[in-house]
């Protein structure tokens, strides 16, 4: 998990679309959301999961390891960067590899498309578009400790595991104390928070 990052807390999102408006008025994608949010279960549940890009950092992210046009630039700090536009050939190799389904081709363009963590803000230590938004928290960026300052007790998830491969991610997920065990809602089996293995 990277020092400052988004922390997602799917039980805060009250689905009501601030962050997707937020994603838009970034400069490097203007007009299009690179959020994903879901109403997982429209007409029986109000509950609703934004999808930010998780920024994988082990193994190195997928979707840069596949990319035939070294278009996808991971920086020193972790991030993963949206395609170089004068690269990217729009192959949709990084959509097929991404565990979490986050990268998508404009086909217009042909031009993957993803969330690039507002790099143009945080490396100057600002918060994405979303978060700064975010009515309820269900979007924090911060640091772990700052997180934990401020919900005491929280507990976070960082590492996913898909069959028999395991991703761990800059991006955490926030897990609801009730439920340290796995799977965690949204069906992603958890193997460790905060660092402890709870497989065991
Ligand atoms: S769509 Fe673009 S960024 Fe994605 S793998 Fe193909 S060339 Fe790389
Ligand atoms: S979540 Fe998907 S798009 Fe983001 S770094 Fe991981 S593989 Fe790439």
């Amino acid at each position: 998990m990277m020092g400052r990052t988004i922390f997602i807390d799917p039980g805060r999102c009250i689905g009501c679309q601030a962050c997707v408006s937020a994603c838009r008025e970034c400069d490097s994608h203007r007009g299009k959301s690179m959020i994903h949010l879901d109403y997982t279960d429209e007409g029986s549940s109000v509950a609703s999961l934004p999808t930010v890009c998780m920024h994988c950092e082990d193994p190195v992210a997928p979707c840069a390891e596949v990319c035939p046009a070294d278009a996808i630039l991971v920086t020193a700090d972790g991030v993963v960067q949206q395609a170089d536009t004068t690269r990217c050939i729009g192959c949709a190799n990084c959509v097929n590899a991404c565990p979490f389904g986050v990268p998508k081709i404009d086909l217009q363009a042909k031009l993957q498309m993803k969330c690039n963590l507002c790099y143009d803000r945080t490396a100057y230590g600002l918060a994405p578009m979303c978060a700064t938004v975010c009515p309820t928290g269900a979007l924090f960026y911060g640091t772990l400790e700052e997180l934990q300052a401020e919900r005491p007790g929280v507990q976070v998830a960082d590492t996913f595991v898909f069959g028999e491969s395991e991703v761990r991610t800059g991006v955490a997920m926030v897990v609801p104390a009730d439920r340290v065990q796995w799977p965690v809602p949204g069906g992603l089996p958890v193997v460790e928070i905060n660092g402890k293995d709870v497989r065991r």
